[in-house]
């Protein structure tokens, strides 16, 4: 992949004198005991989060679904739309329970995984059962994010021997990565058909899936959420290097993605995770998949109050990338500074936004694969043209979301608003890169669209009298079909006002 910049992106785009545009890199924050009571979720989301985010491996269910609530009236409160991600666990392998304090190893030892069995000394229990049968001798199996790494010497019945390739410890219910093993666990454990159901059950913006490996894993959720009638989006965490393998076809089958750093840190090496990083974001745009960065962002502020200049620099090199959102794990979720941390990251964002020089990038490659239905061709446009007019914003009207999101995958100067009937797409909306989403009534025809449009921006101070509009719809608007209509609108324009006589 070739990145070229010319000397003149690097310099700020200039600004209206009024106002800095609204950030267009959006903010995940996870939840967790430090952030957890009405105020300080109250507090992130005026700081900047748009997606809080419950980690389903952390916590039981009634406190997610008390923090749900609590997400809900704040966002209610606060008059802004802000959309929930439930993450599932996925088959996860650690350690088994033992008694006592971590056990050392050092690099040469040889010990033994047990499953099915009591282990003995110099053995450790494995909470999957299938290890013996998806080890093979030679393999890496590592333990606590990669901190033990070990070579699979022999795999006998229920016990796998393994020999540790540096000084380290063991201890209870620390991670297991198998990197170069084909794991036959289901993508979905049965922890994750009961917590799907409760996704369903507390209706929330979207789910993400742990650990894929190929489209099949994402068509289990989707037959799953089918099953209970939900159609919640699936955001496929890319954590294997086996996902890397299979990325087209599993964007292909999700609605996003995530680049999930922290496994896949492990699985790859770490310095293989940065050209990832930007693989997958880079393929997400292009095949029109909202995609998030996370993990360890801005890790050191879960102990300090501001990040380390390498954190910034991380951050800004995820916008830059063009990734539609970023996200705090540990820093939100546990850490001493919640509400610092997404401030942090919306100055970052903010900051680096100004230079927007991905998008030059973005638009030459979306360019090399052609423009595929209607709906893209209209939007990509519609870019052009807010471009060339200097437009104040294009105007996306939206059922499923996907208008708003075709348009933003062209990373376009001008700023998106999407308008939808539809508030689960409102709040979905959110993650989308530089798309700000709103309600609107339903309304029988165009006339009736655009006066309410007109009503809706001048009451929400999101265009001012004169402000030219470029706007995406699909016609006839009874049908409610693909976006096929592109109109150049200036507000106040059309229809006398009350205010006016
Ligand atoms: C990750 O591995 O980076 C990740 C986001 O997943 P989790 O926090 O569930 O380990």
């Amino acid at each position: 992949m070739r990145l070229a910049f010319s000397a003149h992106d690097f310099h700020p785009l200039p600004m209206n004198a009024d106002a800095s545009p609204p950030p267009r890199t959006k903010i995940v924050a996870t939840l967790g005991p430090a952030s957890s009571t009405p105020e300080t979720i109250r507090a992130l989301i005026e700081r900047g989060m748009n997606f809080a985010r419950l980690n389903a491996s952390h916590a039981d269910r009634s406190s997610h679904a008390r923090l749900i609530a609590l997400v809900r009236a704040a966002a209610a409160e606060l008059g802004r739309s802000v959309g929930i991600l439930y993450d599932l666990q996925g088959p996860k392998i650690r350690i088994g329970h033992f008694d006592g304090p971590a056990r050392p190893v050092r690099k040469g030892d040889c010990f033994a995984l047990v499953v099915g069995a009591p282990a003995g000394p110099d053995e450790f229990p494995a909470d999957y059962a299938a290890l013996d049968g998806d080890v093979r001798p030679g393999e890496r199996l590592l333990i606590d994010d990669g901190t033990l790494a070990t070579v699979v010497v022999e795999v006998e019945r229920g016990r796998v021997r393994c020999r540790a390739l540096n000084d380290g410890e063991i201890a209870p219910r620390k991670g297991i990565n198998l990197p170069e093993s084909r794991i036959s666990a289901p993508a979905l454990t049965e922890k994750d058909h009961a917590d799907v159901e409760f996704a369903v059950e507390h209706a929330v913006d979207a789910i993400a899936l742990s650990f894929v490996r190929g489209s099949e894993d994402v068509h289990a959720l989707r037959k799953l959420l089918r099953r209970s009638k939900s159609e919640i989006p699936i955001i496929s965490k890319i954590e294997k290097p086996q996902a890397l393998d299979n990325l087209e076809e599993i964007l292909q089958a999700s609605w996003g993605a995530m680049v999930a750093r922290g496994d896949l840190g492990v699985e790859l090496s770490p310095p293989e995770v940065p050209m990832a990083q930007k693989r997958i974001i880079h393929t997400a745009i292009s095949m029109h998949r909202p995609v998030i960065t996370a993990t360890q962002m801005l890790d050191s502020m879960t102990r300090n109050p501001r990040p380390t200049r390498a954190e910034a620099s991380d951050v800004a090199n995820a916008v830059l990338d063009g990734t539609d959102a970023v996200m705090l794990s540990a820093e939100t979720a546990i850490g001493r500074y919640p509400e610092e941390s997404v401030a942090m990251m919306q100055q970052i964002i903010e900051t680096t936004d100004r230079y927007h020089v991905m998008a030059p990038q973005v638009r030459r490659r979306r360019r090399e694969r052609g423009i595929d239905s209607t709906p893209e061709a209209v939007a990509d446009a519609a870019c052009e043209v807010g471009r060339h007019l200097q437009a104040k914003a294009l105007v996306a009207f939206t059922q499923s979301g996907m208008t708003a999101i075709l348009t933003a995958a062209r990373r376009p100067e001008t700023p998106i608003i999407a308008f939808t009937n539809r508030p689960a797409v409102r709040n979905l909306l959110t993650l989308v890169w530089s798309v700000r989403p709103y309600l609107l009534r339903d309304v029988d025809n165009t006339d009736q669209l655009i006066q309410e449009l007109d009503a809706t921006l001048l009451r929400n101070d999101l265009a001012s009298r004169g402000d030219r509009l470029v706007v995406l719809m699909g016609v006839p608007t009874s049908r409610m079909g693909p976006t096929n209509l592109m109109l150049l609108y200036d507000v106040g324009g059309y229809w006398p006002r009350e205010d006016d006589e």
